[in-house]
């Protein structure tokens, strides 16, 4: 067999040059439907590309991986960082490898770019889970927005559930509008929590508890414990005070604990309650529906945006009017409508 050692300098070359072959779109769609798993974080890469050339690649590799039937669960997990989200998932997502499902953890992670490399989805936080042949780990795509970095994710979920991920989890820290962002990509929402030294809902971020379809207080353990039981009943009363969801779904609320890997078949039995609820009502597909609605119109907004952005009237003036309006020179909205003008007529 050949070694790098014995294939000597030559050999090592051929082998990298080999490995960066590009596979054709068929080549990737097939790998994909194989469920093979270098090749599946090959296609993310592709949907990641901002490069031009790739864009009609990644679309007809998306458009192949819709054809693919699947009966996947999207589950979004939030929490502020330190709550225990990776330990969360470690333990959730062996226990559904246990229970023989394929699972695939992805990030949004709007800070990604900033701290060259996202702080969610590290393969070394998950250490079961990353040696798991039934799961697939993709730490957050970086982007220089949010819409950018949602964008690329959700078009990753497509990959993956063509891969034959029976569950994707979709995991994010709380900064920004990104608990939005993944609440709009996903069937399930979940938010952990801990328990504080009292009033549990201070500081809570206003709308997070709209979206929540279960809170978990999670690290209820050792003396923790109590704390987290009183949390619970905290929680389940301010729920009370929220209408009643669309869905038929009343929000719940558990405590676990990812050390001792307590309260989490629970959460688990709990998120098929809920599926049964929501696809009797036929909410399960009217959701999906109006997420892929909302995702076109997004996605609009996105390209629209970028357009305007990248042409040369508007960088050219941009800096201009941003100083005259700083030095109210000039109002915003006409700043606004002076550099919309010289968009249009670029454009002609
Ligand atoms: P993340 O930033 O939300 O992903 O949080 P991590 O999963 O990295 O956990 C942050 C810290 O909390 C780590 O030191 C974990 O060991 C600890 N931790 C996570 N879950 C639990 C738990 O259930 N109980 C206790 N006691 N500690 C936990």
């Amino acid at each position: 067999m050949g070694t790098e050692k014995n294939t000597g300098t030559k050999g090592v070359l051929q082998v990298k040059k080999h490995r960066k072959k590009k596979l054709s779109v068929e080549e990737l769609t097939q790998g994909v439907f194989n469920g093979n798993k270098a090749i599946l974080a090959r296609a993310i890469t592709l949907v990641e590309s901002t490069r031009n050339e790739d864009l009609t690649k990644a679309h007809t590799l998306i458009e192949n991986c819709l054809s693919k039937e699947s009966k996947s669960i999207r589950i979004g997990i939030t929490g502020v960082p330190g709550v225990g989200k990776s330990s969360f998932i470690e333990v959730l997502g062996t226990t559904l490898t246990g229970l023989g499902k394929k699972v695939a953890v992805l990030a949004v992670d709007p800070t990604s770019t900033r701290s060259k490399g996202s702080i969610l989805g590290d393969k070394t936080r998950m250490q079961e889970l990353v040696k798991d042949p039934n799961a697939f780990i993709r730490p957050s795509p970086s982007g220089e927005t949010l819409g950018g970095v949602a964008r690329k994710t959700r078009e990753s979920v497509i990959l993956c559930e063509a891969a034959g991920f029976d569950i994707v989890l979709i995991e994010t820290v709380g900064v920004g509008q990104s608990e939005t962002a993944v609440h709009s990509m996903v069937d399930f929402f979940l938010l952990l929590k801990l328990s504080g030294a009292g009033d549990e809902l201070q500081g809570i971020k206003r709308g997070i508890m709209e979206m929540a379809d279960a809170i978990a207080i999670n690290k209820a353990d050792g003396d923790n414990l109590k704390r987290a039981q009183r949390a619970k009943v905290e929680f389940q009363k301010a729920l009370q005070l929220y209408p009643p969801k669309e869905n038929g779904w009343i929000p719940k609320v558990s405590t676990c604990s990812a050390i001792d890997k307590t309260g989490i078949i629970e959460i688990w039995e709990m998120i098929i309650q809920f599926l049964e609820t929501t696809k009797d009502h036929g909410y399960f597909e009217k959701n999906r529906q109006n997420q892929n609605k909302y995702w076109l119109m997004q996605t609009i907004d996105e390209l629209l945006k970028q357009q305007f952005y990248r042409a040369s009237s508007v960088k050219k003036h941009l800096e201009n009017m941003l100083q005259q309006v700083s030095e109210d020179k000039i109002s915003p909205f006409r700043a606004a409508e002076v550099l919309m003008a010289a968009y249009r007529k670029e454009l002609k």
